[in-house]
């Protein structure tokens, strides 16, 4: 009889952990306590962009620099009222905000992801159907300082041989992108980016599971544990206990809920942005463009113009502040004149899961056998995810990575 895993949490990478431990012969349940595309993974930018997987906790950010964040219409956001509750969150990440840390953490997610481009072709070849595009990324910057410290993140990951950066003046930024406006002081381009539409990756996933005889159970909160000294021996619901030999623990931004009915005390906080669909282009756009200095996504999809931007602190909510759809709404003209703002979008809002090191924390929850967790994936978790299903199933079936795990849940134990 093979092994029985119950993995909650459906997004990006609770599935994909899901396909991996089937192909590997597993008998596996999913559950969420929403409908399928209800997390982060669904209205996101949809960049596989192995290189854009650098930390968040950053070289240079301190309290002074956090304490400015309060303008509701800057990139990176914290809201006054949650600071109160944030604080400790935040002096653990300032923690990691120094070159040597950043370095650790850029090594850390490029060993992760350097397989994602591999990993998506093989899914496809797999007979999956999602949406894939393959025109690379072009990042512009208003600012020349700004300009510089991108070119940097992509010259740290070019290191690490995620896509080798082409520095571009603003002409061959716009002759790349005609549509960019005369505001525009230079840019950024590697070839190596992908873009997807992440809801059709999340329904490609669910449909394989599904027809592999995966049972997906939606709308069904995972309220507790069964256990039996450090063993876990099944997950309750509030109808029932669904009994599992493992347990894997994905459930992004949520995670931190959960672990704590384990005895763990993860110190995951959300990342909140938001993301703004249209559906024809708007205007039409060649690649993936990133607006470098508002930190603002813009992804051409085969169903009309997505944006996706800012990161705000303001606690475990989903919860939409109008102010920083607004100020999407302000910044993108800035760099696109011919965008038009005042067209029907379907706003969306979504919480990166974001620890202190900006790592995910992927491995054996501290002090229990059997139970896993796959969570923390930040700003990048449709490149980390294949990795990450990796690991989890190799420690499912008791292969453990040789080396040291940089992802290791135990490090906030
Ligand atoms: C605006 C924005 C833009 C982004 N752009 C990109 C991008 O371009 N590229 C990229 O790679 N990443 C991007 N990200 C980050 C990416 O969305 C996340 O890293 C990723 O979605 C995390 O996936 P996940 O599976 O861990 O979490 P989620 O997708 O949030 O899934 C977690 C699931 O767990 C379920 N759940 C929670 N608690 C329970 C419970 N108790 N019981 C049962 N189920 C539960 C939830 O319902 C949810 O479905 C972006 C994020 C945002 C917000």
């Amino acid at each position: 009889m093979s092994k029985r895993v119950v993995v909650v949490g459906a997004g990006i990478v609770g599935l994909w952990t899901a396909y991996e431990l089937r192909r590997r012969g597993m008998d596996v349940v999913v559950i969420d306590k929403a409908e399928l595309g209800s997390g982060s993974s669904f209205g996101n930018a949809g960049w596989v962009i192995p290189a854009r997987a650098l930390p968040l906790p950053a070289p240079g950010l301190h309290w002074e620099g956090l304490k400015m964040m309060v303008q509701p219409d800057s990139p990176l956001y914290i809201k006054p009222t949650a600071l109160p509750r944030l604080t400790g969150w935040f002096t653990q990440f300032l923690k990691y905000c120094n070159a040597e840390a950043y370095r650790h953490g850029c090594e850390a997610t490029a060993s992760l992801t350097s397989m994602a481009h591999a990993e998506y072709d093989r899914l496809a070849e797999d007979g999956l159907d999602f949406e894939m595009h393959h025109q690379g990324l072009l990042s512009v910057y208003l600012d020349e300082n700004a300009w510089e410290t991108g070119f940097k993140d992509h010259q740290t990951m070019a290191e690490f041989g995620l896509g080798e950066p082409v520095r571009l003046s603003a002409q061959e930024a716009r002759e790349m992108e005609p549509e960019l406006g005369p505001r525009i002081v230079g840019g950024v381009f590697i070839k190596e980016a992908r873009h997807t539409d992440p809801g059709s990756v999340l329904r490609a996933l669910a449909s394989r599971l599904e027809a592999d005889g995966v049972r997906l159970m939606f709308s069904t909160e995972v309220t507790g544990f069964e256990r039996q000294g450090h063993r876990l021996t099944g997950v309750k619901t509030k109808t029932e206990t669904v009994a599992g030999d493992d347990v894997v623990i994905a459930t992004g931004a949520w995670a931190g809920q959960l672990a704590k009915a384990l005895g763990y005390s993860l110190p995951m906080q959300a990342g909140k942005g938001y993301s703004l669909q249209f559906s024809a282009p708007n205007p039409k756009l060649r690649a993936s463009v990133f607006l470098g200095d508002a930190k603002i996504a813009c992804t051409p999809l085969s169903r009309g113009t997505r944006y996706a931007g800012t990161i705000e602190f303001s606690g475990i909510n989903l919860n939409m502040e109008r102010a920083r759809i607004e100020a999407l709404h302000k910044k993108i003209p800035e760099y696109l004149p011919n965008y038009n703002g005042s067209l029907d979008a379907v706003e969306w809002v979504g919480m990166r899961p974001v620890t202190p090191d900006g790592l995910p924390v992927i491995g054996p929850v501290p002090g229990f056998e059997n139970a896993f967790i796959a969570a923390g994936h930040s700003t990048a978790g449709l490149p980390l995810a294949p990795g990450t299903a990796k690991m989890i199933a190799d420690y499912v079936t008791g292969r453990p990575p040789a080396g040291p795990n940089p992802f290791d849940p135990a490090r906030w134990a």
